[in-house]
């Protein structure tokens, strides 16, 4: 996917439908958008939300809605103010609606539990038990709700929308925020079903199996001696440039010496020991 003329174009190059919502139109601040906010609709279908966003008691929109087969309908163009993030704050700006994209996900959200042992929406909807997980939100720790879940054809819809959007506006990894991110405790949209870090990770093009944790970089001007093992006295296999990300195999076999792949394209590539004192977490 891409943008163009602030307008999602799809892998098929044709723009992605679009029904113009009457909520919100102005320009956004500075002409376009520093934030994505991800939410959920608390409803069912992409087009009820749609439908939902086009009537005039709704007061609310956002500039994508994405279905659970992955479908998108986008109802703004991306330079222009869509109504969804309300009284909100990031970082030192309050009130992202005229800083922001807004991505509503067509899902319930939380769930209550009825009285025969099922889930129900809060519309009063059973929700079948393979659609939900149960988990604590982050802002309540220690509260179980049940969670509709994400379609995974939806999920990825998402990460391909953010990626467009975030290479178009050069959108920051800590600027992708869920609404619980940035209205804590008034809103728990996206919630636990949708896995933030994983998403960040996605849209910016880390590999999804990949451990976070386990990627460095080399920390020197001289760059790094990689070793065939674990000691100056090992032969050398390459010198690793500054700036060189490596993916950390083992670091508790050999004190400070770690055994690391090169990465390459994002893939493990030489593979060898290097000292730790010159890597830093990326
Ligand atoms: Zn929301």
């Amino acid at each position: 996917m891409k943008v163009t003329n602030h307008k999602l174009v799809g892998t098929d190059n044709k723009m992605v439908p679009f029904v113009k919502t009457p909520h919100g139109g102005n320009a956004l601040s500075g002409g376009k958008p520093r934030f994505l906010v991800i939410h959920y609709t608390a409803g069912e279908s992409m087009t009820g939300a749609v439908n939902w966003f086009t009537n005039p008691a709704a007061k609310a929109s956002a500039h994508l809605v994405i279905g659970h087969d992955g479908s998108i309908t986008q109802m703004a163009p991306f330079d222009k103010v869509c109504w969804h993030a309300g009284k909100s704050r990031w970082k030192n700006i309050i009130g992202l609606n005229s800083h922001s994209v807004g991505i509503e996900i067509a899902n319930w959200g939380k769930l209550t539990p009825s009285a025969s042992g099922g889930w129900l929406s809060w519309t009063g909807k059973s929700i079948p038990d393979d659609r939900v997980m149960i988990a604590a939100h982050k802002d309540f720790p220690g509260e179980e709700h049940g969670w509709e879940i994400f379609e995974e054809a939806q999920y990825m819809a998402t990460v391909a929308a953010a990626q467009a959007i975030c290479a178009e506006y050069g959108i920051d990894p800590s600027d992708v925020v869920g609404h619980d991110d940035i209205s804590p405790t008034r809103k728990v949209d996206p919630g636990p079903a949708f896995p933030m870090e994983r998403f960040r990770a996605l849209v910016f093009g880390r590999s999804e199996d990949e451990d976070d944790d386990l990627l460095y970089k080399v920390q020197s001007d001289t760059g790094l001696n990689m070793r065939t093992g674990p000691g100056v006295n090992f032969d050398k296999v390459k010198n690793l440039a500054h700036n060189t990300v490596v993916h950390v195999i083992d670091k508790t076999s050999h004190g400070k010496w770690w055994m690391v792949a090169e990465r390459v394209n994002g893939k493990d590539d030489n593979t060898g020991f290097v000292h730790s004192h010159w890597l830093q977490p990326v």
